[in-house]
């Protein structure tokens, strides 16, 4: 009976002890998720309007930059030049899109593989010729080139148009006075717009109002347009009121 007192003291301290590592352990764990989820908010940090560190950058360097006036004319030629024949109607092309893919005179746009991601394409499809995928692809690459000149990471250029028939089109004329005053070569498959309001991020969370949308990268983009309109790779009209430019492959 004497000898199980101080018996029963190591109990307690034995315990007593393993509860204190548990705890320590548990709080290590607990700092650790707390650090993930820091890390984590700040991949998907929005900026407040005029306060994002990398348009700041943007901002600070001279663009070289053209016009970027193309006339709708020439977009049209290369159009019916290189491009499909336009469909009548949606059901049209549904019904012949699967032949056109196989016999590779229109192709998918993958945003999986591309510098670029689609926006909602309400009066469109995400298909254009071969030639356009590719000048797009490009257009993305050279634009990615110059922000890694930078030290920028890389921003999603977003394609708000690509393939349209002539029922499409002619939808969008009800809202749209640019669409019904001007032939589009969308219904070629030889067109397509990029935004120039809205870029995305990798973490591809598209910023909520009143935050930045980067904007500004339209700068490298436009850069990239003038290069490649000089090299004559395309033709590009900077569409004002949809806040887009208009690219229509050229060779
Ligand atoms: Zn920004
Ligand atoms: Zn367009």
């Amino acid at each position: 009976m004497r000898r199980s007192k101080p018996l029963f003291g190591l109990y307690f301290f034995v315990i007593g002890f393993c509860t204190c590592l548990v705890m320590i352990a548990l709080a290590r764990s607990l700092g650790d998720s707390d650090r993930k989820e820091t890390k984590l908010s700040k991949a998907t940090t929005f900026y407040k309007l005029g306060q994002c560190p990398d348009c700041k950058v943007i901002s600070t360097r001279h663009w070289k930059v053209g016009k970027l006036k193309d006339n709708n004319d020439l977009h049209l030629e290369s159009g019916k030049r290189m491009g499909i024949k336009p469909f009548a109607s949606n059901a049209e092309m549904e019904k012949e899109l699967p032949g056109l893919l196989r016999r590779r005179k229109l192709k998918a746009l993958d945003e999986k593989a591309g510098s670029y991601r689609l926006k909602n394409l309400t009066h469109s499809q995400p298909y254009l010729v071969p030639k356009a995928v590719d000048l797009l692809e490009e257009i993305g690459e050279r634009f990615h080139g110059k922000l890694k000149e930078m030290n920028l990471p890389a921003y999603y250029l977003m394609v708000s148009s690509a393939l349209r028939t002539n029922e499409s089109q002619q939808g969008l004329g009800k809202r749209n006075i640019n669409a019904t005053q001007n032939e589009s070569s969308h219904i070629y498959g030889t067109s397509f717009d990029i935004s120039y309001k809205e870029f995305l991020p990798k973490h591809e969370k598209p910023a909520p109002e009143g935050f930045c949308r980067h904007d500004m990268m339209r700068h490298p983009l436009a850069e990239v347009l003038t290069e490649m309109s000089k090299e004559g790779r395309c033709l590009v009209i900077r569409e004002v009121k949809q806040a887009c430019f208009h690219i229509t492959v050229l060779e």
